[in-house]
């Protein structure tokens, strides 16, 4: 029925228009169905129908909880300037032109549970109900969502990292420097100067919630937000629409095989492909890294590792073969560093083990050399490179 190919809501044309409506016969935005519904003539095949309710809820279908707040207040709007069955007919914005009409609005209000998405605030300044008491909001996952790109229209990149999950980890100036790199020279960040949230999704659990929010009117971001102690936190961002941030594992297979099949132009392609839209994926800038180190660009190799080791440290892969990279740099006190932290966080781990021994040999070290070396050579006996190293001490 929509003869917008641009897929830009029919009737502002700013937005994309993600829902079909019935009355007009376009898709439209969620704000422009807001301004319609309200009055509640839609027909009622249409899911976004009002549903008449007596109290300041509604029933109805919304993407997002902005979307119903938003809804909402055009509510209020109506409901105090109506006659209301409550008040015996009494409208509230003549009601409380009286200290006594408005504590009989309060009373009325006080009366029944009212749904934390009802915006109370909004009700309290429309009728200046200055006694009327109101819950301190506690910020969603849309709201930490509207923060974290609020600060990136205002380029306050350093604001944003305490929206991120683990945000402990930008302790360490490496990784810190490394995030605001990273969030400041993304080029669709760097642009970006408005945004409309589209849609939000909570998992079965509570745990996960999306967010898919539209930038400049045309990027479309998602962002990866997690529950930890009653608070939400960005766990990742994919610039693309929520349904494709479960397919970064089948990207990452993808990449794999063609860097085990040495097709190194292929694996770029895909890379290339797939780091514009998984900006945040430890994987992918890991394979950027195996795919410099095949190509012999250390230079290249080291920055995607850091990215890789910043975005999950815990990636111990991406930790050995940074500290490898750092090591052909000749930068030895970082990679010492690295290699006993892999260790530490996996003491099997021989490579590391055997890594490090070499360091010691290099410094003279011989008996922490010997012991890295006996060490490796318990747990997997044919390990030629620890036998070699032995053999030299
Ligand atoms: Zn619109």
């Amino acid at each position: 029925m929509s003869f917008f190919i641009s897929g830009k809501c029919g009737i502002c044309k700013k937005h994309k228009g993600y829902r079909l409506c019935l009355r007009i016969g376009k898709d439209i935005c969620w704000q422009d169905c807001n301004d319609m519904r309200v009055d509640r003539r839609c027909p009622e095949e249409c899911a976004y129908a009002v549903v008449e309710s007596e109290n300041l809820q509604l029933k109805t279908k919304a993407d997002s909880m902005l979307e119903y707040t938003e809804l909402l207040k055009k509510q209020i709007d109506r409901w105090i300037a109506l006659p209301q069955v409550v008040f015996n007919g009494d409208i509230p914005k003549d009601i409380v032109q009286t200290e006594a009409g408005k504590k009989r609005i309060i009373e009325f209000l006080n009366n029944f549970q009212i749904n934390s998405l009802v915006p109370l605030t909004y009700l309290k300044d429309k009728l200046s109900l200055n006694d009327l008491k109101v819950n301190d909001h506690k910020e969603n996952y849309e709201d930490i969502s509207r923060n974290f790109i609020n600060f990136i229209i205002s380029r306050e990149w350093e604001r944003s990292v305490e929206l991120q999950k683990d945000s402990s980890k930008y302790e360490d100036q490496d990784f810190r420097m490394n995030y605001l790199k990273r969030i400041s020279e993304n080029y669709i960040f760097k642009k970006t100067n408005e945004f409309f949230l589209v849609s939000s999704a909570l998992s079965q659990d509570k745990k996960r919630a999306l967010v898919h929010l539209e930038l400049n009117g045309k990027y479309d971001l998602t962002i990866v937000l997690d529950e930890i102690d009653g608070s939400w936190f960005i766990a990742l961002k994919v610039f693309g629409k929520p349904e494709i941030v479960n397919s970064e594992i089948q990207a990452n297979q993808q990449i794999a095989v063609l860097l085990s099949k040495n097709k190194l132009s292929d694996a770029f392609e895909l890379l290339k492909k797939y780091s514009t839209i998984y900006v945040d994926s430890s994987d992918i800038n890991y394979y950027w890294g195996m795919y410099y180190m095949f190509s012999n660009n250390t230079k290249k190799a080291r920055e995607f590792l850091l990215n890789s080791v910043e975005l999950d440290p815990d990636f111990l892969e991406a930790k050995g073969l940074y500290a490898t990279v750092l090591l052909q740099e000749k930068e030895i006190e970082k990679a010492k560093r690295l290699y006993q932290e892999v260790i530490e966080q996996n003491p099997k781990e021989i490579k590391s083990l055997n890594n490090l021994a070499s360091i010691y040999i290099e410094e003279g070290n011989k008996s922490e050399a010997k012991k890295l070396l006996e060490e490796c050579l318990k747990i997997d006996p044919n390990f030629e490179y620890a036998k070699k190293n032995l053999e030299k001490l």
